[in-house]
């Protein structure tokens, strides 16, 4: 039976055993592990967790409606969820890009990376003085007030722009939203500054929050393997890989993507940055786009590969190897003698080893000697803890094959 410590806040108590993820430090119950609940919680309201020995574990959101029941706010059970609890979590999370050399008031940077700064379901990502939000869990969603005003509150912030239009809100019961939260109308495009590129970043309509901050280190290392190259940017979005390609000294950009807007705002980042390397854009499907240019017998020195994420679950994994080993051989078809692969995946439900071999039978199948350079990953912006190795999903390889 639950006793009642503190009778304001419903008691979740787990099936034996089943503490030991808490222990571990792990921020999520699956609604397998649990054996009762007693107070009603509402949806992201606090939650005590008990082991089945009614011990107090922690104290978490409740998510009425997704497998991940409860989220852990803190280790400790008697840690009050308040506003200076927010202030102290949100405070460290800057603290940590500060050390990172990462927060700089004209650049991009992600502030808060959810379960990893100890804010499940939050992201913040910071665009000059403009925090782009994703409140992506019951328990984000429920303290939404209590976080816009700190951020508020922050010397490097003005507005706080919301993008909680992710497809994982459903799983929460959470209805889409995006729009102004605090602060000014944010401008049409904010253009950020990295590593001496300029990035023009659409928070309205574009991906995420709006760029692709998860892949700045390796824009860089594009950027320093780039001089003299003819570089193929395939799923190019807004083309951020190929600016730090021609800012590099590459002597041909060429940009692949579906999406028309993308590519729109790929020339406008081009122009942004005075490129004056060949620049292409192909509003085209990459599979087919490759083929076409493998049967004219086109190369390039180099090909990036950054698709979206072609595994949402472990269901699709099988499908997702093909979709990846099948542009993977295309890139290696396409790749001029001495060339650089840099070859991504996002898909989190896809381990490093798996990827290198899919990537692998790719280059036998392309009949290319390889040699990974280099593996990639996420920046430090999105670093995880230990304890929580699901927040990692970018995987990478830089490949050098032969002649
Ligand atoms: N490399 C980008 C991010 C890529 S996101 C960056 O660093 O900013 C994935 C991109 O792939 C999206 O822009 C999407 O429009 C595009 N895309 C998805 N499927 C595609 C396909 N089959 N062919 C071409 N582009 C595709």
């Amino acid at each position: 039976m639950t006793s009642s410590r503190r009778p304001d806040i419903p008691v979740v108590t787990l099936r034996p055993g089943r503490e030991k993820s808490v222990i571990r430090r792990h921020p999520w119950i699956f609604s397998g592990a649990v054996s009762s609940v007693s107070g009603n919680p509402g949806r992201g309201e606090n939650v005590e967790l008990r082991d089945s020995n009614d011990r107090p574990l922690a104290i978490g959101a409740w998510s009425s409606e997704s497998s991940i029941r409860v989220r852990i706010w803190s280790p400790d059970p008697d840690q009050a969820v308040d506003r200076s609890f927010f202030e102290r979590r949100i405070e460290s999370a800057f603290a940590l890009r500060r050390r990172l050399g990462l927060l700089q008031p004209e650049g991009g940077c992600r502030i808060v990376h959810a379960e990893s700064d100890g804010l499940p379901g939050l992201i913040v990502d910071l665009y000059r003085d403009v925090a782009v939000c994703q409140f992506l869990s019951a328990g984000a969603d429920h303290h939404r007030d209590v976080i816009t005003a700190l951020l508020m509150g922050r010397a490097e912030i003005s507005t706080v722009w919301e993008r909680s239009d992710a497809t994982i809100r459903e799983k929460e019961g959470l209805e889409p939203r995006r729009g102004l939260i605090a602060g000014r109308e944010p401008e049409p495009l904010i253009e950020i500054s990295e590593e001496g590129c300029r990035y023009l970043v659409d928070i309205r309509e574009g991906h995420k929050t709006g760029f692709y901050l998860d892949q700045r280190a390796n824009r860089a290392l594009v950027r320093q393997s780039a001089a003299g190259k003819s570089v193929l940017n395939c799923f190019s979005y807004t083309g951020a890989f190929g600016i730090a390609a021609a800012i590099g000294g590459a002597s041909e950009i060429v940009n692949v993507d579906t999406s028309a807007p993308a590519l729109e705002l790929a020339s406008r980042n081009a122009a942004l940055n005075g490129v004056t390397a060949d620049f292409e854009n192909h509003e085209a499907d990459v599979f087919s786009r490759l083929r076409g240019w493998r049967s004219e017998g086109r190369k390039f020195d180099c090909v990036i590969l950054d698709p979206p994420k072609f595994a949402e679950a472990r269901a699709q994994v099988d499908r997702a190897c093909r979709g990846y080993k099948d542009i993977n051989i295309l890139a290696f078809q396409l790749l001029a003698p001495g060339g650089l692969l840099f070859t991504f995946s996002c898909s989190g439900a896809i381990a490093f080893e798996l990827f290198q071999k899919v990537v692998a039978d790719a280059a036998i199948d392309a009949g290319r000697e390889t040699r990974i350079l280099m593996r990639l990953e996420e920046s430090p912006d999105h670093s995880v803890p230990l304890t929580f190795p699901e927040g990692r999903y970018l995987k990478g390889m830089k490949i050098e094959v032969g002649d």
